[in-house]
């Protein structure tokens, strides 16, 4: 019994709680279209669901299906965005959420909205079906991990943090990239090329992650990034050469190991006699 009254207790504080944030919401964000009841759970995991249900695995991917769902969660937001196709057919989403100083370098975050391809016999259900297992609550789905539910997260933090009716200081941009599981070279590569990225004045870049089924999470930089070694090699002196001394050479890797430097190794070759 007395459980039970702390449990009615309990609810009727959530149901004051969520009126009032509610109204929080309302007097903080008039222009916000965002709720509280759009933030719970089973309203997040539907719209991953209708991203995971739009096949974008190569080859032929739907990438304007994908730009129109990114479209609609960005209107859904009062996120301003654009369609950017640097090459035709293959649209790059733009979002941008505007900060309190938008004086300050802007944060990117990044995903892409292409996925391997899937070939169907090998799954347990169908790729794009986005199906969720009622025992387990595993969603099943080509791209779930790699990497929609970032992308959906992003939207999804947003969504909360302006529940909350919080706004950032500086300018959150989110894009949206084609391509990138064949190079990216009609996608996140024109995008980082052009005077758009360059007015966006980035200041730092968040890309793919791995999905945690845990609160923890695993944190890399410098991926793939071979810098940190060096090589010695002696040469010995060749007879008819018209030099004697043994010569040493050593490689040096220019990898800065930068937070988030990728790029790839270079070397440089100086000559040690
Ligand atoms: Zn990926």
């Amino acid at each position: 019994m007395a459980d039970q009254m702390i449990r009615s207790d309990y609810r009727r504080r959530a149901h004051h709680l969520r009126a009032l944030l509610a109204t929080a919401v309302i007097l903080l964000l008039p222009t916000a279209t965002v709720t509280v009841e759009d933030t719970d759970s089973s309203s997040i995991i539907s719209r991953f669901q209708e991203y995971l249900r739009i096949n974008t695995a190569h080859p032929g991917p739907s990438y304007n299906e994908a730009a129109d769902f990114i479209a609609s969660q960005a209107k859904s937001l009062s996120l301003n965005f654009q369609i950017l196709e640097f090459v035709k057919g293959k649209p790059l989403v733009l979002l941008k959420w505007a900060g309190k100083n938008p004086a300050l370098p802007s944060i990117l975050l990044n995903s892409h909205t292409d996925v391997v391809p899937a070939e169907p016999h090998k799954w347990d259900h169908p790729p794009f079906q986005a199906h969720i297992d009622p025992s387990s609550g595993h969603i099943y789905a080509r791209g779930s991990q790699d990497m929609k539910c970032v992308g959906l997260q992003y939207l999804e933090a947003i969504r909360k943090l302006q529940a909350s009716g919080f706004r950032p200081l500086r300018t959150v941009y989110l894009s949206f990239v084609p391509d990138e599981e064949i190079g990216g070279n009609d996608g996140a590569a024109k995008f980082a090329n052009s005077e758009i990225f360059k007015n966006m004045n980035v200041a730092i870049i968040l890309d793919e992650g791995l999905a945690s089924p845990t609160d923890n999470y695993r944190v890399f930089y410098a991926e793939r990034c071979l810098g940190g070694w060096s090589l010695k090699l002696q040469v010995r002196p060749v007879m008819g050469l018209s030099f004697t001394t043994t010569l040493q050479w050593r490689i040096y890797s220019r990898a800065s190991r930068v937070l988030g430097d990728s790029g790839p190794l270079s070397l440089i070759w100086s000559r040690l006699d």
